[in-house]
């Protein structure tokens, strides 16, 4: 899946800030470790993003630590490598180190669909244990995700509006939380708009359908005096009618009649049946 430009925007967020607390700089890069390539090793940033690894680098100088990103050329694209050594500040279990771990996960590798696509956010993974993490992370902090197997990679995917909306806050993209609720509106809307102009074409096309036949019906009749003079005073009425005002709706023929909807339906009704005998 490709997000495009909303990954981006929410990418361009997310990560300019560097988490304040050195615990929560200590996950942001656990997570950044998580969507790496399997090969590459648990101890590294393996990131397309070139504002990701700049993140990381920057978060490893933040607590006066060695780091720099390495450009990678591999068969298909660019990577940027950033190792990381061990040791520096401890991730705690806290909701503030799961939120920083999500954050990191998807600046590095993560993706989300247009606000105005079927909401879809997603995060391959290095391996079932990283996804495994990421999973608990989102369960912690009570967004619902699943793992789907891609060319033997997990993925960790989130798919209810609702949910990938909490995950946007969980990781602190406020403003693509607000971009998604926005552009999930103007689909639910655009959704309901479409149902609902289906319907009325369908009830349109019904309508104009009817009275075609009744008109034809009053034409034929009337064309022929002897059966016209047969009708009941009441059809001829409303075949004259009908044929007086060809595109009216029932209900304006019922007013010109006097008489109510359904019964003037009832008489054009019977008329096309006097008709077709
Ligand atoms: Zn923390």
């Amino acid at each position: 899946m490709r997000g495009g430009s909303f990954t981006d925007t929410v990418v361009a967020e997310l990560a300019p800030h560097l988490p304040l607390l050195p615990h929560c700089r200590a996950a942001l890069l656990n997570g950044m470790t998580l969507t790496g390539d399997p090969a590459a090793g648990p101890d590294v940033v393996e990131t397309p993003r070139a504002v990701a690894a700049r993140c990381a680098v920057a978060i490893l100088h933040a607590d006066g630590r060695v780091g720099h990103a390495s450009r990678v050329r591999t068969a298909r694209r660019v990577h940027y490598r950033v190792d990381v050594p061990d040791g520096g500040p401890a991730v705690t279990p806290g909701n503030c180190c799961r939120r920083s771990r999500l954050r990191g996960a998807f600046m590095a590798l993560g993706s989300v669909n247009r606000p105005d696509r079927p909401p879809h956010l997603e995060i391959p993974t290095r391996d079932a244990a990283a996804a495994a993490q990421l999973i608990a992370d989102l369960v912690a902090l009570e967004v619902p995700a699943v793992v789907r197997m891609r060319r033997a990679r997990p993925v960790v995917t989130v798919r209810s509006a609702a949910a990938v909306g909490a995950a946007l806050s969980s990781m602190g993209a406020q403003g693509g939380r607000l971009a998604f609720e926005e552009g999930r509106v103007v689909r639910d809307v655009r959704a309901a708009v479409n149902r609902t102009l289906n319907a009325e074409t369908a009830n349109l096309r019904r309508t104009v359908y009817a009275a075609v036949r009744q008109l034809e019906a009053a034409d034929r009749l009337a064309a022929d005096t002897r059966r016209w003079d047969a009708l009941p005073p009441a059809l001829r009425a409303a075949g004259a009618l009908r044929r007086a005002h060809p595109d009216a709706a029932l209900e304006s023929l019922a007013v010109h009649a006097g008489i109510s909807r359904s019964a003037m339906a009832g008489r054009l009704r019977r008329l096309v049946e006097a008709a077709d005998a």
